[in-house]
């Protein structure tokens, strides 16, 4: 038998975040990777304190944002890249309404920080009302990241390329296959409905797909353009458009509708050609209120789930891998807003 303080289900973002915990504060563990592409490795990697919509912003967004910049610093330590990119969002107004309102909100207490008063016009793209920018906003490396992190698991031994499997699990004994184990964190993201532990947790999908398209001209490249959804350069002339939301569509292949939306998206805004190169698409682990869902199993004291990252994967990720770090290691309670249970209290 191998012992390990941790096994973690899971290589997305709630896993990798709660690994960095634990390689932080030096604890044996293990991370089970299937080895599917995540909604995490096709996710934007968009770092934004705001709801562009209706210009509000959210529960803990700034703490949110300190607690990533200093955890992106520590992973650097290890892994020698920062994959924290500091292009900010240029939200494109539709109207004059929305400027005004942008204005009015750029002066509360909350948005201050976030919404910069001073309109910006930009080249090659269509925005006759300008542009409002995002202060603190940015975006994840998102592909560097997923790369050199497994790699980094893998070269110490503490990656296994396998799926977990529930039935072989002994959660009385602590014991999988050849490990005996002190606790299990599930961060398995929409595949939390075939863990027999944690399968009722109320995790909604919610479809995403984007497009990477080839721009007959290139925009700047160090901003975030958003109108209906986010436009960036990747590597090689490739650019990220998305990405969609869906609650319908469950099944595992493209909607050609999803892609009709995002060429349709484009097209408002980018006067030129483009051609769609490569398309993906994932399924984002949403809750009703908007919040992760974290705690521990009622009967096996072993066992935890860490999801519900909803559109937020990154900050939400990022900042309650230390929650649930705490709340095991230090006996910290969990924030009530994020609590496994909190939707049965309601009901009760
Ligand atoms: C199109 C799109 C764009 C997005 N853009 C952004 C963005 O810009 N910014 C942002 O913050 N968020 C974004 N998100 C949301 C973000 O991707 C999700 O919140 C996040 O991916 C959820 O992470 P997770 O780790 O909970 O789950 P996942 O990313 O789904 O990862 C779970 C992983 O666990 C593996 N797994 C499951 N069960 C097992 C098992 N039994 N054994 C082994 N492995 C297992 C799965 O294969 C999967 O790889 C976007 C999502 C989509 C779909």
């Amino acid at each position: 038998m191998k012992n390990v303080d941790y096994i973690i289900v899971g290589d997305g973002y709630a896993a990798l975040f709660f690994a960095h915990q634990l390689t932080k504060n030096k604890k044996s563990f293990v991370i089970f990777s299937e080895g599917k592409k995540s909604a995490s490795q096709i996710s934007a990697g968009i770092i934004n304190p705001v709801v562009l919509k209706k210009f509000t912003t959210f529960w803990l967004a700034q703490e949110q944002l300190d607690f990533l910049r200093t955890s992106l610093n520590e992973i650097e330590n290890y892994t020698g890249v920062n994959y924290l990119i500091n292009a900010s969002i240029h939200r494109i107004f539709h109207d004059e309404n929305e400027q005004k309102l942008w204005l009015k909100k750029s002066k509360t207490e909350e948005l201050l920080p976030f919404l910069n008063e001073d309109f910006k016009h930009l080249e090659v793209v269509k925005n006759d009302f300008n542009t409002g920018m995002v202060e603190q906003s940015a975006r994840l490396n998102v592909q560097g990241f997923f790369d050199d992190l497994l790699k980094y698991h893998e070269d110490n031994s503490q990656l296994i390329k396998e799926k977990f499997n529930y039935n072989e699990l002994n959660a009385s004994d602590s014991t999988y296959h050849n490990f005996k184990v002190k606790n299990i964190i599930f961060c398995e993201g929409m595949n939390v409905k075939t863990n027999p532990y944690f399968s009722d947790i109320q995790v909604i999908p919610n479809k995403g797909h984007h497009i990477r398209v080839k721009l007959s001209q290139p925009i700047p490249e160090d901003i975030t353009i958003k109108k209906k959804h986010f436009l960036f350069p990747l590597k090689d002339n490739l650019y990220f458009y998305g990405g969609t939301y869906d609650r319908e569509q469950m099944h595992e292949n493209i909607d050609d509708s999803a892609v009709e939306q995002l060429k349709n998206g484009l097209l408002e805004f980018y006067p030129n050609n483009f051609d769609v190169k490569e398309i993906h698409f994932g399924f984002r682990p949403t809750v009703k209120d908007r919040r992760p869902i974290l705690g521990r199993h009622p009967q096996h004291k072993n066992l935890y789930v860490f999801n519900g990252l909803g559109a937020r994967g990154i900050l939400n990720g990022c900042y309650f891998s230390k929650s649930l770090y705490d709340f095991i290691e230090n006996n910290i309670d969990l924030p009530e807003e994020i609590l496994l249970d909190r939707f049965n209290k309601k009901d009760a």
